[in-house]
């Protein structure tokens, strides 16, 4: 087990920079999600790490040794990956075995760990089967079990669960999470989807353009988001995000958007009257009476909750968050209210930072990890 540093890390493909400057700390037996859009650089950056490629200037650490020039197999890592991989000639068994048998390892040692292992991931019943008789997620299980069975420092994961369906992947999510509790190992994990990201971490990376957007806890970024970018980004369905304009008054701020104008604050010291952007999560936004009025346009129904989405003057549209069987119309005329103290204000642009200053701050209260080491 041992602690994760990327330390200005750059990495360069020709002329182009796929990642920036990267600055990252990851704890000891932490869970953490690299997350970003496609092409943002969370492959390359877990790549990195793996050393199957080299930055192209910065420090990559595991533990107390610098790892930029080591080869994968001397980093003490194990990675698994979205393609499971397996061999299908080989029995469960021995596909589980085979990173150890690679290594000399002798095989009642080699048996021992197998046995360990597929206990742990409830394989021992499978063992002698191919993986062609195995389901998705019982050969992912086998793809797991066979980067447990060396017991690494660190494991890498990249997207291992996008090749299976809904239901599975929501299986697995948990199974992953009982399993990093169990271990206690460093994980880092890579995805796109947020929902992965937001369930399963202990920490989430936000990565964007080859750059490190926002590195916090998944209440975190949800609630406190460091910029319009990472608002947008989190958050199923997303925040609706208007562009207006901020004033002050007597140290008082408002925010004005076609039809509405809205206190707003505290703001921080950033905060410039002028272009401005406001945000607001759907179950922020209280349908029924208020100062803002709208058209009803789409009720997306999800069973236990209803997602209505409104038509604003000035044709921006906004989504709030109703519990089922609550409803309105299409094509009905309704008024607005938004629960200011829950929104956010960013300045312009699309990385445009939060100005606004949480009323019940998230990032202040320590993040307790509550992974457990193994054998206890
Ligand atoms: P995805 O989810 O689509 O895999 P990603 O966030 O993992 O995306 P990367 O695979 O890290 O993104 O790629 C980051 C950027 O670097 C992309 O623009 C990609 O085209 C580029 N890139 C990655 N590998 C190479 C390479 N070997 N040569 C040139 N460009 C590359």
């Amino acid at each position: 087990m041992a602690e994760v540093v990327f330390s200005k890390v750059q990495k360069k493909f020709g002329a182009f920079t796929a990642v920036h400057g990267l600055d990252l700390n990851i704890k000891e037996g932490e869970f953490v999600a690299l997350l970003g859009p496609s092409g943002c650089g969370k492959t390359t950056t877990l790549r990195m790490l793996a050393g199957l490629e080299f930055p192209s200037s910065g420090e990559i650490r595991i533990g107390d040794r610098v790892v930029n020039d080591l080869a994968p197999g001397e980093r003490d890592i194990a990675m698994v990956f979205q393609s499971y991989a397996l061999y299908p000639h080989m029995t469960v068994g021995d596909n589980m075995a085979y990173p150890l048998k690679k290594r000399g390892v002798k095989r009642a040692e080699r048996e021992a760990a197998v046995a360990k292992t597929a206990d742990l991931l409830q394989l021992t019943p499978l063992l002698k089967h191919k993986p062609r008789q195995l389901s998705g997620g019982q050969q992912q299980r086998v793809a797991l079990g066979r980067a447990l069975v060396r017991d690494p420092q660190v494991f890498l994961l990249d997207e291992p669960l996008s090749n299976l369906d809904a239901k599975l992947r929501g299986y697995m999510r948990v199974e992953l999470v009982e399993l990093h509790h169990r271990l206690g190992r460093t994980m880092v994990y890579v995805t796109h989807d947020q929902l992965e990201a937001m369930t399963m971490s202990d920490r989430i990376a936000v990565m964007e353009g080859g750059k490190l957007q926002q590195f916090a806890s998944p209440a975190e970024v949800y609630a406190e988001p460091a910029n319009r970018f990472v608002a947008s980004f989190i958050g199923t369905p997303g925040m609706t995000l208007m562009d207006g304009e901020l004033a002050e008054k007597n140290g008082s701020w408002t925010f004005t958007a076609p039809g509405m104008t809205l206190p707003v604050g505290p703001l921080n010291e950033s905060a410039k009257a002028g272009p401005a952007c406001f945000g607001v999560r759907p179950e922020h936004v209280n349908i029924g009476s208020g100062p803002v009025s709208g058209v009803v346009q789409v009720v997306e129904k999800t069973g236990h909750e209803n997602i209505v989405i409104i038509g604003l003057e000035g044709g921006q549209r906004l989504k709030g968050r109703v519990p089922a069987p609550r409803s309105w119309a299409i094509g009905e005329t309704v008024q607005l209210s938004f629960d200011t103290s829950f929104a956010h204000i960013f300045a312009p642009g699309t990385h445009g930072e939060r100005l606004n200053v949480p009323v019940a701050p998230i990032s202040t209260k320590k993040t307790n990890l509550t992974t457990v080491k193994s054998g206890t």
